[in-house]
């Protein structure tokens, strides 16, 4: 049957952590992982979700079916969280919402019912993007185009490439923006420029869908972080917006999102929503329930969110300090370079502007891995790592 299968490429990030593993180096250090590590280089389960895990098994709950649309306190805390409890749009009942497989989920959802509800449009993403952007738009069968995004030259925002080329896109378009945190160059657009950016969408008609994989993570104030996307929806957008609660919650296997459309009645939200739940009945059903029910239980609890608060504050400082920390590493190992986008970035990820070339250097001489974009995982760096970081990266860079 399957003769005619020709082996696919691997994912280039899987072949980071492949080329990771064997190395036996005990100075090694994987720079490829998306996910948080705590000053150990471990994975690092939080506080509030661990209580959290305690009070669902203590209260018996069963395993039956979430409906189709997930688990509802799930999807109006997860809402209330992104746009702020006194939202007109959700007092006024006008937003379809509904729970997601985490944050791909959520887009591959959004995809899917944009490919049947606005059809023949294109979506511009930035570039770069998170690689998973073009293949959910593509497989979804929306065609997909780039705006310019990152300028090599200072390793910061391209601005006026970004500005002119949502305004050449065609009227009505589809315009994927990342909320904060952006991945994988890790530069945010200011909030000056994030006006300019709304009312340019206002006035192109743009449809604009917000990807917000890292609420709180980026500032470590989750309000902070959603200031982009409550612009847009205090300037009338009527926007689509998706959640994942994998970093932020470090809930990435439980896989817990959720994507929803701001729509211009109640009615309107409900037919959405009808129609959100016709097309996800055919690819899962329904969402797993457990990763709903720890979110929901935090957020329900003023304790556990307060607790919640810190933690996530505790990842992001953790990152913006190793971010600082490298900085005065490479400076004290005599680099003369400037460096101040390591610390100008935000989030997770930084794009260091090393060259393919140097990369190879890096894993080859100082068993250091990351992808040949030069984008690292600031979460794989530690106290214990980052002064031979530091020393490496002055080495193939002087
Ligand atoms: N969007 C962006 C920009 C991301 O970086 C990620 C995670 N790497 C996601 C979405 C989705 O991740 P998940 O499906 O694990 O929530």
């Amino acid at each position: 049957f399957w003769s005619n299968v020709q082996k696919g490429p691997e994912d280039p990030i899987l072949g980071v952590s492949i080329a990771f593993n064997k190395d036996t180096s005990p100075s090694k250090i994987n720079l490829g992982v998306g996910a948080y590590r705590d000053e150990n280089g471990k994975p690092y389960v939080l506080e509030c979700v661990k209580k959290a895990d305690k009070k669902i098994f203590e209260a018996g709950v069963d395993h039956e079916y979430a409906p189709i649309v997930g688990l509802a306190s799930f999807n109006s805390l997860s809402v209330a969280l992104a746009l702020g409890e006194d939202c007109k749009a959700i007092k006024d009942k006008k937003i379809a919402v509904i729970q997601t497989l985490s944050g791909t989920g959520a887009l591959r959802v959004a995809a899917e019912f944009l490919a049947r509800f606005y059809p023949g449009k294109t979506a511009y993403v930035p570039n770069p993007t998170w690689g998973n952007h073009n293949t959910i738009f593509a497989d979804s069968g929306v065609a997909v185009k780039s705006y310019a995004y990152y300028n090599p030259q200072n390793c910061g925002l391209n601005f006026d490439g970004m500005y002119n080329d949502i305004n050449a896109a065609p009227n009505g378009s589809i315009i994927l923006l990342h909320a904060c945190a952006h991945n994988p160059t890790g530069v945010d657009p200011s909030i000056a420029q994030w006006k300019k950016i709304s009312q340019l969408c206002k006035d192109k008609q743009h449809f604009v869908l917000f990807d917000f994989a890292y609420q709180g993570f980026a500032s470590g104030s989750p309000e902070k972080d959603a200031e982009p996307v409550r612009l847009f929806v205090a300037d009338g957008h009527q926007i689509g917006l998706c959640q994942s609660f994998a970093k932020n919650f470090g809930l990435y296997g439980q896989r817990i999102g959720a994507f929803s459309l701001i729509t211009g009645t109640p009615e309107e939200a409900l037919a959405v929503e009808s129609q959100l739940k016709i097309l996800v009945r055919p690819m899962y059903s329904n969402p797993p329930i457990f990763g709903a029910r720890v979110v929901s239980t935090i957020l329900s609890n003023k304790e556990l969110t307060e607790q919640w608060r810190t933690e996530v504050k505790g990842m992001a400082d953790r990152i913006i300090g190793m971010r600082e920390s490298l900085v005065k590493y490479l400076k004290q190992h005599g680099s003369t370079k400037d460096w101040s986008h390591i610390t100008n970035q935000i989030g997770m990820f930084c794009y260091t502007g090393l060259t393919p070339e140097q990369v190879d250097r890096l894993a080859s001489e100082f068993h250091i891995y990351l992808t040949r974009n030069g984008r690292i995982s600031i979460a794989g760096i530690n106290s214990k790592n980052v002064e031979y970081l530091a020393k490496a990266i002055h080495a193939v860079t002087k």
